[in-house]
Formats: structure tokens, C-alpha cells, sequence
């Protein structure tokens, strides 16, 4: 399961796939990480800073973190795709197509001038979080997409 968790200034990843829960996140801000609660993740619960010295401890890269630069990224469900957008302008979008296995994710491009900030990474988890939630298949021949899909 891939989840994304938004604040203002911060993104969220979560792969439980690879989650080992040794909980080092949870002692390192246990009001923001709760296994008891569903989600069990809230990040209005805890400050930015805190978050990201917890994400910083987990042991297995279960967990990540970026800064969201203004970048908003969302699922475009007419297009079933995700685009991350600034200010109005589409700076980066995640392509999928259709077929009878599910969803297949083909392409991810992100504006040469925004690279390196994790807009590829949120855009991918948001298609991939898209179609786990529909209980839809999803797949990659995008490389990029298929590494983080396939990480466990
Ligand atoms: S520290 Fe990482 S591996 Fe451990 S419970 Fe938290 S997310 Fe999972």
C-alpha cells in the first residue's frame, strides 16, 4: 500500500510494503504516528520539523519526506492521470492507461526547472494511492514509476 499525506509545507510517503514497524517513527512523534489509529498517520497533529526528524529515524525507507515547493499534486480523474501544478500552470503530470488488468502507468515528465524536488516521487504515489483506494490493479512500464511500485 502507497500512501501520500499532505500538509502546507510538507509531503508525506508511506510504502507499507516495506514498513517493518520498528516503530522508530512513532517514538520519534508519537501524536503524529499512532499504529492504533486509522490512518495511523496525521500530520496535523505535529510540526513540520518534528515530522521530519521522526521520518528521518525509520529504518527501512518505509518512510519519506519533501518539502512541497508551492507544488500542488492531484488526481485528474476524467484524464486518469495525476498532474502536479504551481500557481495554475501544469508543471508535471503521471500518465496511465487502461487495459483489462488494470491500470498501466506509461509516462512521468516533470518541467526540467522543478526536477529534484520530489515532484516525479508524489506524482507517482499519487496515481499509484489512486488506484489502490479503487481496488484497481496497477502496474509500470514507465521505469521510474515501476521502481517505486516495486521496491518491496
Ligand atoms: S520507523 Fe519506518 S519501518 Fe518502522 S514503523 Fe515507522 S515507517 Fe514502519
Amino acid at each position: 500500500m502507497h500512501r501520500l499525506y499532505v500538509k502546507d509545507d510538507i509531503t508525506v510517503f508511506w510504502d507499507s510494503e516495506v514498513c517493518r514497524h520498528a516503530k522508530q517513527c512513532v517514538g520519534g512523534a508519537p501524536q503524529v504516528f499512532d499504529i492504533t489509529r486509522r490512518p495511523w498517520i496525521d500530520l496535523s497533529r505535529g510540526d513540520s520539523a518534528q515530522i521530519w526528524q521522526a521520518i528521518s529515524k525509520c529504518p527501512t525507507g518505509a518512510l519519506g519526506v519533501t518539502y512541497n515547493h508551492g507544488i500542488t499534486v492531484e488526481f485528474d480523474e476524467k484524464e486518469q492521470r495525476s498532474i502536479a501544478t504551481i500557481n495554475g500552470e501544469v508543471i508535471g503530470e503521471c500518465d496511465s492507461s487502461a487495459d483489462e488488468n488494470g491500470w498501466v502507468i506509461y509516462h512521468t515528465h516533470v518541467l526540467p526547472e522543478y526536477e529534484g524536488k520530489s515532484v516525479a516521487k508524489r506524482l507517482v504515489y499519487c496515481m499509484i494511492e489512486a488506484a489502490e483506494r479503487r481496488k484497481v490493479n496497477i502496474t509500470a512500464t514507465c521505469s521510474y514509476a515501476a521502481r517505486i511500485l516495486n521496491r518491496s
